[in-house]
């Protein structure tokens, strides 16, 4: 078997769950597994995740896979419906809805359902993306409150830069968000992880955090241990080969590496094709028998090379962890110029996935 592997440890998820509550006492959760998980296997996390009081997902296809694996909690659409025949479906299997635009309110004007929906709809209050500006959302509130279908209505928004508390437009969207909500008596809904770690005053009544369940912290310049969060995914593999390359000799395509002495170099079976970032530059961290080494050259798609200058040792077999338990994917995926999200979310469906301590 080749070793590549995603190691995926239920315990820290719901080390985590209990940390975004114990951060947000007094709201519920809707603990975000959209994307399978942020890519640890959203269907065999739900034991773990059995405390969060819904679960949130982009679309219909992700709550069917979660109800079908045995969710209990209601799930929540993050992006809504995108046809007028899934709103049906959603009735029946305990779905909720964010309406983010005037064609999701037809739809649920003209629906007839056997039983009505929660729908949350959803304002922009400054990131641009999804949802309706203040009035706007006034006015579908009033739609969707004489609509048969829609049971009751909740607000919704989503931050923008949460992440950088330094960002004025935070502030100044909290501002918008209380202001269009405060009349209504409603539930409303804000935060995603880093609101919830940074912005407590945002929190109201519900919470969705994503990225912190995972062990990661969004804030700028930290990384989940920083936020008394335990990285859930260790994406590990091993050598499959060692060689000794002598002074001046480069190394992988292109050449763009060139030993400036002897050395030794390692061949880790993980590359792009596993979900390993190609951007990654010599000199990213890599732990090898759990101690610090670096990228030599380019990432191949199968396999991406280690300078094992310092650990002239180590041997073919020997465990190599890429991020994860020891070596924070935040920092990784600064060095590759990206966010520990894609990182996680990117691993490929070639790469073996094992839960610890769990047979
Ligand atoms: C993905 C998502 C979240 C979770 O975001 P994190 O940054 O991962 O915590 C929350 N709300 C919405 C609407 C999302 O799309």
């Amino acid at each position: 078997m080749r070793p590549a592997t995603a190691v995926i440890d239920p315990a820290a998820i719901r080390h985590n769950l209990s940390e975004a509550k114990r951060r947000a006492a007094g709201a519920r959760v809707v603990a975000v597994v959209k994307a399978n998980g942020y890519g640890h296997s959203a269907a065999r996390l739900l034991p773990a995740l059995r405390a969060a009081d819904m679960l949130g997902v982009a679309c219909i296809e992700e709550a069917l896979a979660l109800r079908e694996a045995g969710a209990v909690q209601r799930i929540l659409l993050m992006e809504g419906v995108f046809e007028p025949d899934e709103l049906p479906v959603c009735a029946r299997l305990g779905f909720e809805v964010a309406v983010h635009e005037p064609g999701q309110v037809r739809m649920l004007e003209q629906a007839r359902l056997e039983r009505p929906l929660i729908a949350w709809l959803k304002l922009d209050t400054g990131m641009n993306r999804l949802g309706f500006r203040p009035e706007a959302g006034l006015e579908a509130y009033r739609q969707l409150k004489g609509c048969p279908a829609v049971a009751e209505i909740r607000l919704m928004s989503h931050f923008a830069s949460a992440d950088e508390p330094e960002d004025p437009g935070t502030r100044e969207q909290i501002r918008r968000f209380a202001a269009t909500g405060e009349d209504l008596g409603v539930q409303r809904s804000f935060c995603n992880s880093a609101g919830l770690l940074a912005w407590p005053q945002a929190h109201a009544e519900w919470v969705r955090p994503g990225v912190m369940l995972y062990g990661i912290s969004p804030l700028a310049g930290r990384t989940g241990p920083d936020e008394e969060l335990r990285p859930a995914m260790t994406l590990r593999t091993g050598l499959i080969a060692v060689k000794e390359v002598r002074h001046g000799e480069r190394v992988g395509y292109g050449g763009t590496w060139q030993a400036t002495a002897d050395t030794r170099i390692g061949i880790a079976a993980m590359g792009y094709g596993d979900g390993y970032p190609r951007h990654a530059p010599t000199g990213t961290p890599v732990l090898v028998n759990g101690r610090p080494a670096a990228l030599a050259g380019r990432v191949s798609m199968d396999m991406l090379a280690i300078d094992l200058g310092s650990q002239p040792e180590a041997k073919v077999g020997d465990p190599v962890v890429l991020w994860g338990d020891g070596l924070p994917a935040e920092t990784v995926a600064a060095r590759a110029g990206t966010i520990a999200y894609e990182l996680l979310c990117g691993v490929t469906g070639r790469v073996h996935v094992e839960l610890q301590g769990v047979e």
